[in-house]
C-alpha cells in the first residue's frame, strides 16, 4: 500500500528522463496522460504538487547546446531558456482539465531560512486553497554551487516538509530499491516496504544507483530525499514513472518501495518549534489568552500585555504568564515593535495601526505547547 488514495497531500517528483523525449522536446504525450492522472487526484479533494526537472534538458535544444557537456553558466541560461518551455508543457497538459498550474522557483535557502521558509510556504498554501497545481523547480538560473539543492530529489523532500505532505511519489526509472543492482545481480530482491532507514538499507542504494543520463538522481538521492521526508511525517514512494497513469498504477498494487515515515507532520513541525529553534524574545500574555493558547488557540494581540526582545517576523519566541512561566512556543507573525505596538488591540485594530495585518500574533498551527516539548 502506497497511502497514496488517503493522502491529504501530495508531492509528486518528476525526472527529465519522464518528460522530455530524446529529441530534447517535451514529451507531451506522457505529460497530457499524466495531467489527467494529476486531475483525477485532485478531484477527490486531495491536493498535489508537481516538482518537475527538465529545464535545462529543454533549454539545451532551444540553445543548441545539446551535444556537449555545459559549464555552470550556460546550464544556467538553459535553465532560464528551457524553464518557460517546461511551464508551457504543462500548461498545455493540465488545460484540458481545467486545472491552473502555478510556477514555483526556489532556492534552497527558501526551505531553509524560516522567514523565506514562510513566505514561500504561505504562497503555496494559498495556490492549493485556490485549486491551482504549484508546479515547483529549483531556481536553477540563480543558484551558485554552494547553495543548490543540485537535485529535485531532495528540493521535493524539503517541498514535502514545507508544506506538511503525507506522500512523496518519486517518480523514477526504476520501480524501487534492490538489495542489489538488479542489472548486474540475478539474486537483487525488490524491497516494497522500509520501516526506518538504516546504513543497511542505504548502502543498498550504492549497487542499485540507475545512473540515468539526463537527471541528477541516483538512488542515493532518493534515500537522502526519504531521510528528510520521513524525519519530517511524510512516506516516500520510489516507482516507476515512464507508465501514462503513474499514480493510478500505485493505487493498483504496482511494484514500489514505500519508505515510512517515522512520526506524523504535525508532530515534527511542533517538535521542530519547540526544539531546534532558540527563541529570540518572549511575548507575555494575560490569563485568558495563556488559557486560549493552552487550549490549542491561536494568540490573539488582545491578549499580549508586553514584549521582551528583539525579534523579526517569523522568528521563535516563547509565550509566557505574567508570572514567567512558558506556556508555548511559536512563530510570531510580526516583529518585535509591531507586536510591541498592538500589545492589548483587538484584531480589527491592528490594522489601523500598523497599515497592515498578518492576523494573529502566533497562529495556532505555529504552536507548540510547553508540556509537549518533549515529544516527537
Ligand atoms: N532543476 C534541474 C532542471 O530543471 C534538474 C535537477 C534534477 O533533475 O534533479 O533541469
Amino acid at each position: 500500500m502506497s497511502g497514496l488514495a488517503a493522502a491529504r497531500r501530495i508531492v509528486v517528483k518528476v525526472g527529465s528522463a519522464l518528460l522530455v523525449g530524446a529529441d530534447g522536446t517535451a514529451d507531451s504525450h506522457w505529460l497530457h496522460a499524466f495531467a489527467a492522472d494529476v486531475a483525477r487526484v485532485r478531484a477527490r479533494g486531495q491536493q498535489v504538487l508537481v516538482v518537475s526537472s527538465g529545464a535545462v534538458a529543454l533549454g539545451r535544444r532551444r540553445l543548441s547546446l545539446a551535444k556537449r557537456s555545459l559549464t555552470m553558466p550556460e546550464k544556467q541560461a538553459a535553465a532560464a531558456a528551457g524553464q518557460s518551455a517546461l511551464m508551457r508543457a504543462w500548461e498545455e497538459a493540465f488545460e484540458p482539465h481545467h486545472l491552473a498550474c502555478a510556477q514555483v522557483l526556489l532556492t534552497r535557502d527558501d526551505t531553509e531560512v524560516r522567514r523565506r521558509w514562510l513566505n514561500a510556504r504561505a504562497t503555496v498554501d494559498t495556490l492549493l486553497s485556490l485549486g491551482v497545481i504549484p508546479v515547483i523547480n529549483e531556481n536553477d538560473t540563480v543558484v551558485t554551487e554552494e547553495i543548490r539543492y543540485g537535485d529535485n530529489d531532495r528540493l521535493a523532500a524539503r517541498v514535502a516538509q514545507m508544506i506538511g505532505a503525507d506522500v512523496l511519489v518519486l517518480l523514477s526509472d526504476v520501480d524501487g530499491l534492490y538489495t542489489a543492482d538488479p542489472r548486474r545481480d540475478p539474486n537483487a530482491r525488490h524491497i516494497d516496504r522500509v520501516a526506518r532507514l538504516t546504513p543497511e538499507i542505504e548502502a543498498m542504494a550504492g549497487g542499485a544507483n540507475t545512473g540515468a543520463g539526463m537527471g541528477t538522481g541516483g538512488m542515493a538521492t532518493k534515500l537522502a530525499a526519504a531521510l528528510i521526508a520521513s524525519a519530517a511525517g511524510c512516506a516516500t514512494v520510489i516507482t516507476l514513472g515512464h507508465r501514462p497513469s503513474p499514480l493510478a498504477a500505485l493505487e493498483a498494487g504496482e511494484r514500489a518501495t514505500v519508505i515510512e515515515p517515522s512520526t506524523t507532520p504535525a508532530a515534527a513541525y511542533k517538535a521542530w518549534i519547540a526544539g531546534s529553534l532558540a527563541p529570540a524574545g518572549a511575548l507575555v500574555v494575560d490569563d485568558g489568552a495563556a488559557a486560549a493558547v493552552r487550549k490549542g488557540k491561536s494568540l490573539l494581540a488582545a491578549g499580549v500585555r508586553r514584549v521582551e526582545g528583539r525579534f523579526d517576523k517569523g522568528d521563535a519566541v516563547v509565550i509566557q504568564g505574567e508570572d514567567g512561566a512558558e506556556i508555548a512556543r511559536g512563530l510570531t507573525r510580526y516583529d518585535a515593535a509591531d507586536a510591541g505596538r498592538i500589545c492589548g488591540l483587538k484584531s480589527d485594530a491592528i490594522e489601523p495601526a500598523l497599515g497592515y495585518t498578518a492576523g494573529p500574533v502566533v497562529h495556532a498551527d505555529d504552536l507548540a505547547l510547553a508540556q509537549v516539548r518533549h515529544s516527537g
